[in-house]
């Protein structure tokens, strides 16, 4: 290879794939490489057809070749692996990761954070989304798996518009904010609504496990469904090493379900981080406070389960705003007064140490 060939790879090295999150020159994108003195050629070939990232990647393929060969004109072409090609591809992501495994599982050195409560509406996926972001923007790699098969909200509160790439039988998870996030609405059209059994339930949650390509994870969020159903048995079954946070708001009857869902949880053997109570009070313009809720159900749900009161988030509309517009409070309007409970609650989280029975294996192998 020649010295200008060997430049131009360096410059190519710097274009990494949004989804597999690699440089496109270890992906063995690059093809037909020629440099001669007044043309750089080059081909791309990418996974699959209709790739949502070619435009991206042929952009920024142009862009690193003509800011190093500043005199030469550009040439790049875009094709699609061949099927052999892929399969090399998929068998180097893979490693020596047997395939259909789920990463997660006994020993994990992922922190996976159930976060759940008794009923809907309470707040829960609204403080997954933001906490999932708070804690990719301070540099950990992060996963959101949007669990709520029935009451999905995941994808538009991080306005997700795009479906997973599908590497046969591999999926490459979209990529919000800087995490991974799946969720069944990327399956979905439009509104329609999943009305599924326990076995569906169960095989959704462990594709979502087993089958999407997740990078090697500092902390998965799983976003549960309300209450105590299929799918928290199915959650318990494969992430028995899984902490759990348990959202209530201030009221009676949302602490007394929330109560049982944490208890679910202690049952499937997960040990509870603490209670966050969202929609605690409204602050009103003199700084003083308005319980609209009451008050007191965080700390009776803390105490019944045995744990602690670690947040609570005030309301905001700005945050109800925010969810419905696809961009997280914490990114917005990042100080706004929950937006800054959201935030000491991360840190919390960061400074969580592991579940006991991981703390001995939190040794990554390979
Ligand atoms: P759940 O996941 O528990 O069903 P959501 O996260 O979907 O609940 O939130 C329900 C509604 O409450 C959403 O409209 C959301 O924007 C709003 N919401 C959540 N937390 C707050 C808060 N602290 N202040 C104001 N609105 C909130």
């Amino acid at each position: 290879m020649s010295d200008n060939e060997q430049r131009a790879l360096l410059a190519l090295s710097k274009v990494i794939d949004p989804e597999l999150r690699f440089p496109i020159t270890e992906l063995d994108m690059v093809s037909g490489l020629l440099v001669t003195d007044d043309m750089v050629s080059v081909e791309i070939k990418l996974t699959v057809s209709h790739c949502p990232q070619a435009d991206y990647l042929e952009q920024s393929v142009r862009q690193v070749l003509a800011e190093e060969f500043t005199q030469t004109a550009v040439q790049v072409r875009m094709s699609v692996m061949s099927k052999d090609e892929l399969a090399a591809l998929k068998l180097k992501l893979r490693g020596d990761k047997p395939p259909r495994s789920n990463p997660f599982g006994p020993g994990t050195s992922t922190r996976v954070i159930l976060v759940g409560s008794g009923k809907g509406g309470v707040g829960k996926s609204t403080l997954t989304c933001n906490l999932a972001v708070e804690l990719s923007q301070k540099g950990f790699r992060v996963g959101l798996i949007d669990a709520d098969i029935f009451g999905f909200s995941i994808t538009n509160q991080l306005g997700i518009g795009s479906r997973p790439t599908r590497l046969d039988d591999l999926m490459l998870p979209p990529i919000a904010f800087g995490v991974q996030v799946i969720s069944i609405g990327m399956f979905l059209d439009g509104n329609e609504a999943v009305s599924w059994r326990g076995p569906m339930l169960h095989k959704a949650i462990e594709q979502f496990l087993t089958d999407v390509y997740w990078d090697d994870l500092d902390f998965l969020l799983i976003d549960m469904p309300p209450g105590t159903g299929d799918v928290a048995i199915s959650v318990g079954q494969l992430l028995p090493n899984a902490q759990a946070l348990v959202v209530t708001t201030p009221q009676q009857a949302a602490s007394i379900v929330a109560v049982r869902s944490g208890l679910a949880a202690k049952s499937a053997g997960h040990e509870i981080i603490g209670v966050v109570e969202n929609m605690s009070w409204l602050e009103n313009p003199d700084g003083s406070k308005n319980f609209l809720f009451g008050s007191g159900g965080g700390q009776a749900v803390a105490t019944t389960l045995g744990t602690s009161l670690i947040a609570q988030i005030p309301l905001s509309q700005e945050l109800s705003l925010a969810s419905d517009n696809g961009i997280p409070l914490i990114l917005s309007e990042p100080l706004d007064s929950s937006a800054s409970a959201i935030r000491e609650l991360a840190n919390k989280l960061v400074d969580t140490k592991l579940p006991k029975s991981n703390r001995t294996l939190n040794v990554k192998l390979g």
